[in-house]
């Protein structure tokens, strides 16, 4: 079965018990989950004036299509209460990307796989480097840790540990 790398991202409400219903419905509906980073707080990116986010990296596997993975992801998003047509980077109570679908190079009007901001996300990197540093980017040919290095994680602070 394909393997697939989630990020997971929330920064209203319960955090934490946000994460976890996440982590929940993911594995009723989306992937069996194998691996989950540790969490990490983030300062905002994109709109600053909002509060810290959580973020949390998953790996695991899937019999879906990359297009069904995602229209399943926007349902647990919705179901969530993520409300859509916001400010675009805004609060959320929940954020799910699709990192990566094993080695695919996908685009569609609706999905970029890798991820298309991925080399450009410390909160991101620095997590993924905890589940799975020996992935590699299917199209710059570079690891996390490479990627990471090109990159302010000074932001990116261990949760809760
Ligand atoms: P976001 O605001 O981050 O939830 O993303 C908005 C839109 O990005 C989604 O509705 C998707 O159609 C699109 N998108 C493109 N590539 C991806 C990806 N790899 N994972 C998740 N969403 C994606």
């Amino acid at each position: 079965m394909p393997a697939i790398l989630l990020a997971l991202g929330t920064n209203l409400g319960d955090r934490v018990a946000n994460l976890a219903r996440a982590r929940d419905l993911l594995e009723q509906n989306v992937l069996r989950i194998q691996a989950v980073s540790p969490i990490y707080e983030t300062e905002p990116w994109g709109v600053l004036d909002q509060p810290r986010f959580l973020n949390q990296i998953l790996s695991g596997v899937t019999d879906l299509e990359p297009e069904a993975l995602l229209d399943r992801v926007k349902d647990i998003e919705r179901a969530m209460g993520r409300i859509f047509g916001g400010v675009r980077y805004g609060p959320r109570i929940i954020d799910i990307d699709i990192l990566a679908y094993d080695d695919l190079v996908f685009r569609s009007p609706r999905l970029t796989i890798p991820h298309a901001r991925l080399p450009e996300r410390a909160f991101v990197l620095v997590p993924l480097a905890d589940i799975a540093p020996d992935w590699r980017h299917p199209l710059l040919g570079l690891s996390i840790v490479e990627m990471l290095a090109k990159l302010d994680a000074s932001g990116v602070f261990p949760y809760g540990r």
